[in-house]
């Protein structure tokens, strides 16, 4: 049996609607077809979880409980068209903070490696942002690009990372690599 894999997902601007430092439940939209799509994945055999910087803590924004009633909505939301997200693992800290979490660390991605038997390798990260690209590939994952939230923005910079990393419109997009997934 080989080793379990995750579809890793950003959450603001992949799995919900970009608002920046967005705060409260009733501002969580789920992009059209996501849901849709990565209940295809799931039943592909891969874990979801989910992988986001959420400095708007570390910088006094909004509080660790605002940020747990957002993701209340998201599985709410999301567990209404079947889908389940195994995990969160997010990083509540500011960039001057200088922890080891924040994204574009490989961290939390190596902590749900570890945590749930993840072959990296065999894992997508789908992100919209220069550092979810960066921490997928200091982990070893394979980086996928959103053009959704800062996606069109990250595109201009793609020719700054050492290898194709494949792009889709949107989240719903995606399910097209099980049906052509590339070669190992
Ligand atoms: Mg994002
Ligand atoms: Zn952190």
């Amino acid at each position: 049996m080989n080793a379990a894999r995750a579809l890793f997902l950003d959450r603001d601007g992949v799995l919900i609607d970009y608002i920046p430092y967005l705060s409260r439940p009733e501002q969580v939209v789920l992009p059209n077809g996501a849901a849709p799509a990565l209940r295809r994945w799931q039943e592909a055999g891969f874990l979801l979880i989910i992988i986001t910087n959420q400095a708007g803590i570390g910088r006094g924004y909004f509080s660790e409980q605002d940020m747990e009633a957002v993701h209340e909505r998201l599985k709410l939301l999301y567990g209404a068209e079947g889908v389940r997200f195994t995990d969160i693992f997010y990083c509540p800290h500011a960039p001057q903070d200088g922890c080891p979490c924040r994204k574009p660390s490989p961290w939390m991605l190596r902590q749900a490696a570890a945590r749930y038997g993840l072959s990296l390798t065999d894992s997508y990260f789908l992100g919209d942002a220069p550092s979810d690209l960066e921490a997928a590939l200091s982990a070893g994952c394979r980086p996928l690009l959103a053009l959704t939230g800062r996606g069109r923005e990250t595109q201009s910079q793609l020719s700054r990372f050492p290898a194709p990393i494949p792009v889709f419109a949107e989240v719903k997009d995606t399910v097209s690599l099980l049906e052509n997934p590339p070669l190992p």
